[in-house]
């Protein structure tokens, strides 16, 4: 497994947000973890990110322990995260944004792999000095991508990407989170949109109240769809 984590814990004073969670990405699969509200889904990104202090637990990037690293740090192990809610700098150009994603790098291929993120979202390279408080939620959901791929990453984990986006704009993303598995990038994906990210993805987790409560092959789980909605709150139709 590339990201192995082993019995996180994340407590914010008396909330356990994550109890005693475990799970693994491979080098080459698409991971979702699903859940409700309030789950832990977003904390468990953030403790994986070194954003959030973990209680104890053990979580390892390429066979490294990563419990002492920064978050700047894991980046540089080419570990990216694309947060909820996108939190690019809007006052700053697209470009900006995407310089900030290589603050870490120290090679010369900076510029020529920005290009490139221009070539995969061309909305982005005819905007890139359009400030980015002016892109659509679309396009910031892909600056906020595009972001993560200038630290080259060898895992990106996104937090509920679809969210806010129209039904046409979900396909492309789900069809993009695609085709960055295809070019070699594992995946871990929080989403509430269960249907679609059990379409993409190879295994999936459930969290209820900061446990996991179901997992296996995302095939099986979407088969099992009702089982899955009743621990998420929602109906399957
Ligand atoms: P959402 O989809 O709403 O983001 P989530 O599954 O990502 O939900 P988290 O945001 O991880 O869930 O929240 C898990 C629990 O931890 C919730 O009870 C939440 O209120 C609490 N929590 C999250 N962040 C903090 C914080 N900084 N301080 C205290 N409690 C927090």
């Amino acid at each position: 497994m590339l990201l192995e984590v082993e019995d996180l814990d994340v407590v914010y004073g008396r909330t356990h947000a994550v109890k005693t969670m475990s799970l693994g990405v491979g080098g080459d699969e698409i991971v979702t973890v699903l859940g409700a509200n309030g789950a832990g889904k977003s904390s468990l990104l953030k403790a994986l990110h070194g954003m959030v202090p973990i209680q104890s637990g053990s979580i390892k990037f390429d066979g490294e322990d990563l419990n002492t690293l920064t978050s700047a740090q894991r980046v540089e192990r080419r570990l990216a995260l694309v947060p909820e809610g996108r939190q690019i700098l809007v006052s700053m150009t697209v470009h900006e944004n995407l310089l900030i994603g290589g603050c870490k790098r120290r090679d010369k291929s900076l510029l020529a792999d920005i290009e490139t993120i221009y070539d995969r979202f061309p909305n982005l390279g005819s905007r890139r000095d359009s400030q980015a408080s002016t892109l659509s939620g679309g396009e910031q959901q892909m600056l906020s991508i595009g972001r993560a791929l200038v630290s080259r990453p060898r895992l990106i984990m996104l937090d509920e990407p679809s969210l806010g986006l129209s039904p046409i704009l979900v396909e492309s993303l789900f069809e993009l989170i695609k085709s960055l598995n295809s070019d070699g990038i594992a995946i871990l994906l929080v989403e509430q949109n269960t249907k679609k990210a059990l379409e993409v993805a190879k295994r999936g987790y459930v969290m209820e109240l900061g446990a996991t409560v179901l997992e296996g092959d995302a095939n099986a789980l979407a088969k099992d769809s009702g089982l899955v909605h009743a621990y998420l709150g929602t109906t399957s139709n």
